[in-house]
This record gives C-alpha cells, structure tokens and sequence, in this order.
C-alpha cells in the first residue's frame, strides 16, 4: 500500500450485514462493492451501542479503554446520556488524528459522537447527533469554512415521531442534503482521508423493524427499511463511488447490525432473588405498602411510555430537560439495597428489554466470596432454559476482565451476558420469572453485535481479510491503506486485517 493512497470511507450507522446480503440484487452498487469482497461482516462491541461502538471505530481500542460505555441499574442515579461526558477521550486519539501526525490532509464530516471539533491536519464538520438528548449545534474546525447550506438542513431526525410515517420523507431530505455537503467539501477540499457518517439509518430500522418481520415472501421487499436500503445505495454509495479511481480506496462500514427487539423477557433479578442473592422489600400486595405502591405506578408509566408515541417523545422530552430523572426513575426500586448481593444492570434502566446486560455484584464482600459469588452466578445464568422448550435462553456469560482490559473495565457490571436474539432482559421482581416485552411495539428494531459491516473496495485490486474483523481493527486498517504503519504495535486493541490479494 503505497503512501499516494487515498481513503475514502462511509460511516452508516446501523448498517446490516445479513439485510445487505439478503437485499443485495436490487441494490447495484453495494453489490458492486460486495462482489470484490470475500465477506462484509463485522463483529461489533459489547454493548453494541452507537456512542460505545464509534468510539471503538475511531480510536481502535475496546471501551474499556476509550471509557465511552454506559450500564445502568437500579441502585445508582445513572443520568441520560452520561456516556457523553467520556467524549474528550477520543479528542487527538481518531484514526484521523494519527492520520494527521503522518501529514494526512483529513476531511471528517459529522463523526457521531465527535462533538465539539478538535484542531485536526485538514477540516472537522461536527454536530450533536442526540437531538432527543441535546440541542442541535453544528460546529466546524477551522471555526471559518463556509458549509454552503442552513445548518438546520442537515439536523437529524427526532427518534421519537408521532407518527412514524411522518419521518420518511424529512429523513430522505436529511440524508439528500448531507451527501450535497459531503460531496461539497470532497470537491472543494484537497484531503488524503475522507469520512462521512450518516445516522438516519438506524433509527428508521428501531422504528420500521416490524414491517420487514410481518411481510412474507415477495413483499418482504415492499417495506420501508428495504426503501431505505435502496436510498442509500443510490444515493449515498453511488454518488460517492463516482470518485474511486485507482489512488482511492472506498470503505463502507457500520457501528453494529440490526434485528428484531426480543419479545419475550427473562426477570434476570427475580432469578437473583429466587437463589436469595437479591432481596424484595415488597411484602404485601396492596397500596398500603409504599414500595408496592411505587412498583404498581412505574409499571403502568413503562406500559403507557412503551404504547403511546406522543407520551413517549414527552417522556423523552423530560429526560432530555431534566437528565437526573433517569436517576429517580431506576433508583425508586422494590429491591432492599441492605440485604442485596447481586442485581441486574443493562443499558436502559429495563426500558428496552436488551438481550445484552450485566450483573453487578455489591462491594465490600472479602475477595473470595466475591470470586464465589461471581461463579455460583455464572452457573446460574448458563442453566437459565426457556420454559417451554428447555433450551437454555444465555448465548454466553464471563467475567468482565475475560472481555476487556482497561482503565474504564469499571465502568462494566461484574459479570456481563448476551441472551438469545429472541430474548430481552426484564426488570421486574416479585413476580414471574418470564415475561413479554411492553417496549417492542414502540421500538421493533434492536442492535446487533454480529453484523456490523466492514467493506474494502478498489476499481482493480482485491483484498484478502486476514479473519472476521471488529471494530478496533478499523483504526489501524485505515491508516495501513494510508501507508502508516509505524505506530507502536500496543496503540490499538485491533490490527491491520487488510492484504491486497497478490493474484489481482
Ligand atoms: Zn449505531
């Protein structure tokens, strides 16, 4: 890879590896691109959340070590959007900055996440992708470069529509009018690094996932995610794969796949407390019991919250003013802290029935019985079985440290599990041990590790993947295409897993 080799890659958050296949003949130039790939999958990170994910893709180190990871339980006041305070841990550590120490020119425009712009080698677009969270802001490094449109056109959509049907078209004029400034700065603009990232996809999918699951046979393809997917191979992949010539090579990659939202739940803490490591403080069933009382109310507010939309964006609209009330809401639990050893935490406060949680133990048990208790609910979890065909529900289950390494491993509940697609960790305790998920009307589409996409494509050489990538091996793949390859082999968790294939 010689050091005239430009890069020019396109971020499209949510982007699924199986949807892409599965869709690929009627999507003409993706399946140019994936025609010269052996494989497009990427493994993403655990968690699989956007921030957490993109952070990972930029500084090719895991979370534990870029610290932008948020896990959420009953027991501390976990603000909405606490990962964001963590975002200086990426400033002067992207694969764009190292880029620009190696005399790169770079463009980077929109990096999720990467907001306020830092002083880089070249020019930084950023905004607030979180408009539900933040208020919208777009800023740019140098502070002078003309944008050439309203900043207002290039706002992302609110994830939280009254009717989701309003959004499809705002969403196609967002995506027209980001690719109108994309390719503007690509023109105006010499660079040796080019990325641009799009949002709007994931959250069509969160929101449109049930479409694709009830259609059968041909009319699988009538739906709006499937539109979606045909938009941006026209007029995102296209547009930009105009200007690949034989300097340049396109990489098209995302931060996690997609799937459908588990329906059906598993009470994580009631296990916890039927093996006595979690205690109730609920006695009696009735309203004279405070704790019962509290329980009663939240359940009703997150089965309103989850069936009606305009309640939900109000819902959302609160969190966003008044960020502590997360805190209020996941700290008024059932469970007696006092007598507790171990409770369940995931990323959403039990508001989106993840298949990916956590357990936290509490502190203060002698190293031992801490080591104990770990493995006894280790044990546990793996023998967990669906009740009606005893097939056992945890995809897999470890020790944090078995995962990650690093200042932030912390930041992670004690021990950490994925349960099968299908299901969602619950939250409730005092009752049943299984359960339907409330939120899956509301938001039908799901993250997924195993899907990620990572395409390399020249117009005339191929490339051989040395294995399945993940997202650390972003980082220093890019800057290999680039012709840097004298870092310091620890400064990433991933590596370079690109070859050109010698036979082309
Ligand atoms: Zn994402």
């Amino acid at each position: 890879m010689t050091s005239k080799t430009k890069c020019l890659i396109i971020g499209i958050d949510g982007l699924d590896a199986d949807l892409l296949s599965h869709f690929k003949d009627q999507l003409p130039n993706f399946n140019k691109l994936m025609q010269k790939s052996s494989s497009i999958r990427m493994t993403s990170v655990f968690p699989p959340d956007s921030p957490t994910a993109w952070a990972s893709i930029y500084t090719g180190l895991n979370p534990a070590k870029h610290g932008v990871v948020s896990f959420k339980d009953s027991r501390t006041r976990s603000k909405v959007g606490e990962y964001l305070d963590y975002v200086g841990n990426i400033v002067g550590r992207a694969f764009w900055d190292y880029a620009g120490r190696h005399n790169k020119k770079c463009c980077i425009i929109f990096p999720h996440l990467a907001y306020p712009p830092w002083p880089i080698n070249g020019i930084m677009v950023s905004r607030t992708t979180e408009v539900d969270l933040r208020k919208f802001d777009l800023k740019t490094y140098p502070t002078n470069i003309p944008l050439g449109c309203n900043p207002a056109e290039v706002m992302p959509i609110t994830s939280f529509p009254s009717n989701p049907y309003q959004i499809i078209q705002p969403t196609k004029k967002l995506i027209l009018n980001e690719v109108k400034l994309g390719l503007r700065f690509l023109n105006n603009y010499d660079w040796n690094l080019f990325f641009i990232y799009f949002s709007s996809l994931d959250n069509i999918q969160h929101v449109f996932w049930n479409e694709l699951e009830n259609y059968g046979g041909d009319k699988k393809y009538k739906s709006t995610i499937f539109n979606f997917y045909r938009f941006y191979d026209k007029y995102v992949i296209g547009k930009f794969l105009k200007y690949i010539d034989e300097n340049t090579v396109f990489i098209v990659l995302s931060d996690h796949g997609h799937g459908l939202r588990p329906c059906k739940l598993v009470n994580i803490n009631e296990f916890l407390a039927r093996a006595g490591l979690l205690k109730v403080k609920i006695k009696r069933h009735n309203f004279y019991d405070p704790s019962y009382t509290m329980e009663f109310v939240k359940k009703k507010t997150t089965k309103i919250i989850s069936e009606k939309r305009i309640i939900a964006k109000m819902a959302s609209k609160f969190l966003s003013l008044f960020p502590q009330a997360l805190g209020i809401y996941t700290v008024s639990s059932p469970i007696d802290w006092e007598n507790t050893v171990a409770y369940l935490a995931d990323c959403s406060a039990g508001l989106k029935a993840y298949s990916y949680a956590g357990i936290k133990v509490q502190q203060g048990l002698s190293p031992s019985l801490y080591e104990k208790t770990r493995q006894s609910i280790v044990n546990m979890l793996k023998q967990i079985k669906n009740p009606f065909s005893s097939e056992k529900i945890v995809e897999w289950v470890m020790k944090r440290e078995d995962l990650y390494k690093g200042p932030y491993l912390s930041k992670y509940p004690d021990i950490i599990f994925k349960l099968k697609d299908e299901w969602g960790v619950g939250w409730e305790v005092g009752d049943s041990l299984y359960g339907k998920s409330i939120s899956h009307k509301l938001f039908p589409g799901n993250h997924r590790q195993e899907s990620a996409v990572l395409i390399a494509y020249h117009p005339s050489r191929e490339f051989l993947q040395l294995r399945q990538p993940t997202l650390t091996d972003v980082a220093p793949t890019i800057l290999s295409l680039l012709g840097i390859d004298n870092y310091n082999l620890h400064t990433f968790d991933g590596e370079n897993i690109l070859r050109y294939n010698s036979q082309t």
